[in-house]
């Protein structure tokens, strides 16, 4: 006997998941007493707990006298029966402390994914960007459901899909078109929260459970999280109606795009009236969601910054830069002819390839130290018949081909 208390509290010491501790349990129970089947019910899984085979020999384990769950097994014995009563506590206890801690590790990674949350809302304002990552974090933690999000439209008022690209459930599109205050589906399995802040509507955040129906926690974890997404958007909101009455992007320094149309419009019609020359540019990093998704987004911010930073250098004073989206810069070359403007973009591609971007300081954490990325670029000097966004489109239609045919590299576009 003693024997075997000392192999169980090895088992009971090495295991550091409720799962672990079934197998080993499991295994435990069949060597040393001939059991077949061995499972842990508890009240922290209603579920499960419901699901008890009555005919099994089910042993009560209790937390302060409260029964709180049971082990099953799937044959007795009268030796297990005298060794349950001195280890059952301790296995009880055992089971206790595992649950706690998934519990706490749980909201540990709620209050990571809050804090995740709060530092996008603190540096990242557009929303086509912020949605995403949003997305993504909540599809993580929260494993067994489905999350959609939807933004309000303003001029239409009604919601649209932001998160994931589509959704089929026409369940779900109903209740969004509906909705008012917080809906849970009859089945329990989908809760659909408005988002609200400073008493504006801004969205729709869904979750719908693919196996049981949503927990209590979970509600409240989603409910928490949905008036930060609120906020997130609705900053995000705010900050594109100022914006469309600066001038500068906040993180290179460029023109923003409204900006840039505008400076277009401006140098088309110069270098019409002076007959001079004047292209345009069009680039694009090469594979740069996966710097953000394996170095984190403040290494991608870095990197723009870094680039934005190489493309000003590399310009005369009256060369215009712009943020047209998110990694894409357009370049406006007064009085410059193709030939010029080419060298001028295989200059900048080049300084870009051979350019080592130290990210240390922006993660600390990583491994790799230094980086490279590299640009492909479109270009195209305009003629007389073309308008402003004839000369971006151009160009951009030469940076797709750039794409397409190897990136890192400059295309030209003629015809
Ligand atoms: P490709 O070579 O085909 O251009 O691949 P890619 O991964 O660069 O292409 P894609 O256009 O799909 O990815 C653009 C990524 O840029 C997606 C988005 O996460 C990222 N991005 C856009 N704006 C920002 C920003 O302001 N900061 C950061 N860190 N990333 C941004
Ligand atoms: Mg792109
Ligand atoms: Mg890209």
């Amino acid at each position: 006997m003693l024997e075997k208390i000392e192999k169980l509290s090895k088992v009971l010491n090495e295991s550091y998941s409720e799962k672990s501790l079934i197998n080993s349990l499991g295994t435990f129970f069949e060597k040393n007493f001939n059991i077949k089947t061995f499972s842990i019910y508890t009240e922290n899984d209603e579920d499960n707990l419901n699901k008890i085979d009555s005919n099994n020999f089910n042993y009560p384990i209790f937390k302060h006298k409260k029964n709180i769950g049971y082990l099953s097994f799937s044959n007795e014995t009268e030796d297990l029966d005298e060794f349950l009563k001195y280890t059952a506590p301790f296995i009880s206890l055992k089971i206790q402390n595992l649950i706690l801690s998934d519990k706490m590790q749980k909201n540990i990674n709620f209050h990571e994914t809050m804090k995740n949350i709060a530092k996008i809302i603190e540096t990242q304002y557009e929303l086509n960007y912020v949605i995403p990552i949003i997305g993504e974090m909540l599809d993580k933690f929260f494993a067994d459901c489905l999350i959609y999000i939807f933004l309000k439209d303003e001029n239409t008022q009604g919601n649209t899909l932001a998160w994931p690209s589509a959704c089929n459930d026409t369940n779900i599109l109903d209740i969004v078109s509906r909705i008012e205050t917080p809906v849970f589906t009859p089945d329990k399995k989908t809760l659909a929260l408005p988002l609200k802040s400073e008493g504006r509507e801004v969205g729709v955040l869904v979750a719908k459970s693919t196996n049981k129906e949503i927990t209590p926690k979970d509600t409240d974890y989603l409910i928490q999280l949905s008036v930060q997404i609120a906020t997130t958007i609705h900053r995000a909101n705010v900050y594109a109606e100022i914006l469309k009455h600066a001038t500068l992007d906040a993180l290179t320094g460029f023109y923003n795009r409204r900006q840039l149309e505008d400076r277009l419009k401006q140098e088309v019609s110069n270098a019409k009236r002076q007959n001079s020359p004047l292209c345009g540019i069009m680039t694009d990093i090469d594979f740069f969601k996966g710097v953000n998704d394996t170095y984190g987004h403040a290494v991608g911010d870095l990197v723009l910054k870094t680039i934005a930073k190489i493309i000003r250098g590399q310009l005369r004073e009256y060369d215009i830069a712009g943020r047209y989206g998110g990694e894409e810069f357009s370049i406006l070359l007064p009085f410059t002819k193709i030939e010029e403007a080419q060298r001028v973009a295989e200059r900048l591609r080049k300084l870009i390839e051979n350019n080592e971007i130290d990210i240390s300081k922006v993660n600390p954490d990583s491994d790799t130290k230094k980086i490279k990325v590299t640009l492909s670029l479109g270009i195209y000097e305009m003629t007389q018949n073309d308008n402003g966004e004839d000369l971006l489109k151009k160009a951009d239609k030469a940076l797709y081909q750039a794409k397409n045919t190897g990136r890192n590299k400059v295309v030209i576009h003629n015809g």
